[in-house]
């Protein structure tokens, strides 16, 4: 559903990406695991083109190519993206902040954009908090506005940033709980995460990124338990 072909990607003369080949499945669930400077946000940044990439790169998303213009509008459109910080829109409430989108790129009347973030938000375990300004939410709040603002489009695929790390540790469970469910209901879903317990009960494959490269991927039973590739085990030596 997501196809990644020799995905590569330079500043200036660094390659952060040195030719990444990848396929999601519809519904598949993909954690990406590596150190920091590995290339991981990069890589999902380039999924709806936050990021340029190199011209002989090719990413398709439901078949279509992660190009420019039309085909990008297009692409963005399949894809929610929910980033560490949780960047909501300060002066707007949670309930406005679902709203936004499918007001002004869908042009959704008010009304049933209003009734649908309010499904969204108890989908997420915030129907209550509607009405608050983003400032006034916990941090694990807020990144559940932002996954239900996501979900507002209805995304094919879901991009997640190590969206818990910037959470105190006490929120954390609230929003990898939330993803659990999403990942439950056959969201596609392709997560940078440090948190291995989730990608080791949720995934369907883990991928290890090291120096902009694939180094090794499996089903979390096996690439979590018995790496083959000594870098994975360096990694997983230092972080388990
Ligand atoms: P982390 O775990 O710290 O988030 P990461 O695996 O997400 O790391 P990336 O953010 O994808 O790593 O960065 C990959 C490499 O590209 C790093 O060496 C980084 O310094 C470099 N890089 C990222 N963004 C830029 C930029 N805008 N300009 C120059 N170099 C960059
Ligand atoms: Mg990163």
């Amino acid at each position: 559903f997501v196809s990644i072909r020799n995905l590569r990607k330079s500043y200036g003369s660094f390659e952060a990406l040195r030719g990444i080949d990848l396929d999601v499945a519809k519904g598949e669930v993909v954690c990406v695991i590596g150190p920091s400077g590995s290339g991981k946000s990069t890589l999902i940044r380039c999924i709806n083109r936050l990021e340029s990439f190199s011209p002989e790169s090719e990413i398709r998303v439901d078949g279509i190519p992660v190009a420019t213009g039309r085909a990008l509008a297009r692409v963005r459109a399949e894809v929610g993206m929910v980033f560490q910080s949780f960047n909501l829109f300060p002066h707007l409430t949670v309930r406005e902040n679902v709203m936004l989108a499918p007001r002004k790129v869908r042009g959704t009347p008010r009304a049933e954009a209003a009734a649908r973030a309010d499904q969204l938000l108890s989908r997420v375990g915030i129907a209550d908090q509607a009405d608050k300004y983003p400032e006034h939410l916990s941090g694990g709040q807020q990144q559940r506005v932002a996954i239900a603002r996501a979900l507002a489009m209805d995304p094919q695929v879901m991009l997640f940033d190590e969206p818990t790390s910037a959470l105190d540790p006490e929120m954390v469970g609230e929003v990898l709980d939330v993803m659990r469910d999403l990942a439950r209901t056959g969201v596609t879903m392709i997560v940078v995460t440090h948190e291995m317990g989730f990608a080791s009960q949720v995934a369907d494959r883990v991928i290890f990124m090291d120096g902009g490269q694939i180094v090794e991927q499996g089903p979390p039973a096996q690439l979590l338990t018995h790496p083959v590739e000594q870098r994975t085990r360096n990694f997983l030596g230092a972080v388990l």
